[in-house]
């Protein structure tokens, strides 16, 4: 199986601004990458540059022992000497192709016998829940429908190497969980290489073995979906993970909060200086009690509760902690009402620290 490698790549289309810049970045035999990020941060330049659908502007590709894509070396493989399954966005299916002939294509092409196309063209239409409109032609399906003939086209020929660009945006929440769970399947049975282009923090959470987080062309984080979550390296990646997402105490401003962020830091041997925010989950906060006898090391943040907002399972507790907003998630109710002054209480290690600059200090 392929191991992709991308070293130092960089892609600019014309303007000041490069869409990736210097990105290194290594996808295992059998790892599950998704590439997270905001809107415009160059996910899907990179996954079609791995296709092939794209040039790279400096830098090299390399997919299993082949160097794909150098152009100091004036080395371009074309897309599809690559052998790779695509489903993108806008990797549209032939229109003058009813459903089985579009999921027959590439078994075709390979010159796989009849009789066993047949098979297979059936099982794959039954597991993506397509059987129905076989005969249809493209133009006669909904967007998920399309999109799911667009899977089984590629699951069809059990692609080693997998490239998915938001393959799952048309569809609805109910079948899009279902469809989460089969490509995981997939990918545990066939031990597939995926790279996985999505803006969707749940999906990448869900799926991922290894998450790669961008932002503006630039890689912040690789890791696996706990280690990102809990170890954010940098405010970027610990505020773009998380909903309602990360409370952010700023060091920088003379406020109340900043004293029992400053507390906090100072029995951790952190001077309140050197840091340039504190930041705790809304998880990870306890509401509790005013408890002067409370231990020091925690981080504890008196104030007055806003509001109790119900979230379908879970209360999102809204309190007042000095002049700022601060976030709490909580299964239990109890006697939480508005006015209620409390401490909003985190273990040290559910306490992100950032310096100045915004990379994270550990404590
Ligand atoms: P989205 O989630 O919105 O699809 P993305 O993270 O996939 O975003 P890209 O589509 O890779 O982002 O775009 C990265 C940057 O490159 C953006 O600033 C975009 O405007 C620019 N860009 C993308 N394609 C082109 C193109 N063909 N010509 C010029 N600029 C482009």
């Amino acid at each position: 199986m392929p191991t992709i490698t991308l070293d130092g790549i960089v892609k600019n289309y014309g303007g000041d601004q490069n869409a990736v810049e210097h990105l290194d970045l290594t996808i295992d035999d059998g790892d599950f990458m998704c590439l997270l990020g905001p809107s415009g941060c160059g996910k899907t330049t990179t996954v079609r540059m791995i296709a092939g659908l794209e040039n790279i502007t400096d830098g090299s590709i390399t997919i299993g022992d082949t160097v794909v894509d150098e152009p100091r070396a004036n080395r371009f493989v074309p897309p599809e000497k690559r052998d790779i399954g695509l489903v993108f966005q806008s990797y549209a299916l032939w229109p003058h192709l009813t459903v089985a002939d579009n999921v027959d294509y590439g078994l075709k092409l390979r010159k796989m016998p009849k009789a066993e196309r047949a098979e297979r063209v059936s099982q794959m239409t039954q597991k993506l829940g397509i059987a129905p409109y076989v005969d249809r032609y493209p133009a006669q399906l909904s967007g998920g429908q399309q999109q799911r003939v667009a899977l089984a086209r590629m699951l069809a020929v059990n692609p080693k190497l997998m490239l998915l660009d938001e393959p799952l945006s048309n569809l609805d929440s109910r079948l899009r969980l279902e469809m989460r769970a089969e490509l995981k399947r997939i990918h545990d049975e066939f031990k597939a290489t995926v790279v996985f282009v999505t803006h969707d923090q749940w999906e990448a959470m869900t799926l991922a073995t290894r998450v790669a987080v961008m932002n503006q062309g630039v890689l912040q984080q690789v890791g696996s979906p706990m280690d990102i979550y809990d170890r954010p390296r940098n405010r970027f990646v610990a505020n773009f993970l998380g909903v309602p997402p990360m409370n952010f105490i700023e060091m920088g401003e003379e406020t109340p909060q900043r004293v029992y962020a400053a507390r906090f830091l100072e029995a951790h041997g952190v001077p309140a200086s050197a840091a340039g925010s504190v930041g705790v989950r809304p998880e990870a906060l306890t509401v509790a009690q005013p408890d002067p006898s409370r231990p020091s090391g925690d981080l504890v943040l008196p104030g007055r509760i806003e509001s109790v907002m119900p979230t379908g399972g879970s209360w999102t507790v809204e309190a007042a902690v000095g002049g700022q907003r601060v976030y709490a998630t909580t299964l239990q109710r109890g006697s939480l009402q508005p006015g209620d002054e409390v401490e909003l209480v985190a273990p040290a290690a559910q306490a992100h620290v950032f310096d100045t600059d915004d990379e994270r200090v550990e404590v």
